[in-house]
């Protein structure tokens, strides 16, 4: 049975005290525990930003990946072996700004594997630059006048391209966050959380007092998550209510289920006696 204390590492916590991250950390762990799986079972990638700091803090098989490529690599990872449960952490800029096809080619799969996107609205560990989720009229070292575009709508995007699981958290609801988590890890397919991630030092803008003035549960509104079009309609819901919870759900096969030739047994099962790679070889020789 693992507890609390096996998930922790010796890994120094380098983000700044009263972090958004730090929440979304609570939530995670105690939402594997919840899960009841082991350490072995769990695969955590992340990309570059203050999130991709997240598997050094959590004692399980874990991938500090490249900007903007968590998805292919966590892709990789659950075609080869579906025994293991996936859990991607990317940031707004790792998955929106640099990720966003691998993203938007992602969703379409129905990759088997969660998402969660610590959206801060802000290049935090670049000490502080607009990304593509940061509000019109914030400024940053990136834009001093303020941005004078409209930000990107993930969760409607997400929507539109085919999302089987499409949902929305508060880092500073970390209760709440844990059940979208354990609901995303079980669903069957692509699990995909938007998460709000105040940034304390860089985003003077939304910050903890800022979303709690604003978000509210869609499940304590009536919500009904099997409504596509009335997730889209929520979707669009900003300024003075932002919902969270669940906007979206639904039952579709996924990518492997839809590759004959791994769909009944895993690459990691397959027989390698047979493989001759030796042709493909010749060109590098
Ligand atoms: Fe968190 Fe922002 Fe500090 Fe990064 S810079 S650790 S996102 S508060």
């Amino acid at each position: 049975m693992v507890t609390l204390k096996d998930l922790g590492t010796p890994v120094l916590n380098t983000w700044c005290p009263g972090c958004g991250n730090f929440g979304i950390l609570t939530a995670l762990k105690n939402a594997l525990l919840e899960l009841g799986l082991s350490q072995e079972e769990i695969v955590l990638v992340s990309g570059i930003g203050c999130h991709g700091k997240v598997p050094n803090y959590v004692n399980t098989n874990n991938l500090h990946g490249i900007h903007g490529r968590t998805l292919p690599a966590a892709t990789g990872i659950a075609l080869t072996n579906p025994d293991l449960t996936v859990i991607c952490h990317s940031g707004d800029a790792d998955c929106y700004d640099e990720g966003w096809e691998h993203f938007t080619a992602t969703i379409r799969r129905n990759i088997d594997m969660t998402l969660i996107v610590h959206n801060n609205m802000v290049l935090a560990l670049t000490v502080g630059q607009a990304t593509s989720t940061s509000q019109e009229g914030f400024r940053s070292r990136s834009t001093p006048y303020g941005v004078i575009v409209p930000p990107l709508n993930p969760i409607a995007h997400a929507l539109v391209s085919g999302g089987t699981f499409v949902a929305r958290g508060f880092a500073g609801d970390p209760k709440h966050l844990q059940r979208l988590i354990v609901e995303a890890v079980m669903h069957r397919g692509f699990s995909y959380i938007d998460v709000f991630q105040p940034c304390i030092t860089f985003n003077y803008l939304n910050t903890y007092q800022w979303f709690k003035e604003r978000v509210y549960k869609l499940e304590e509104a009536g919500h009904d998550p099997t409504d596509k079009w009335k997730a889209l309609e929520k979707s669009f819901e900003w300024d003075d209510k932002i919902p969270i919870g669940l906007f979206y759900k639904e039952d579709r096969p996924t990518y492997r289920d839809n590759l004959p030739h791994i769909k009944g047994k895993p690459l990691t099962e397959l027989a390698l006696d047979k493989v001759d790679i030796s042709p493909l070889l010749k060109d590098y020789m």
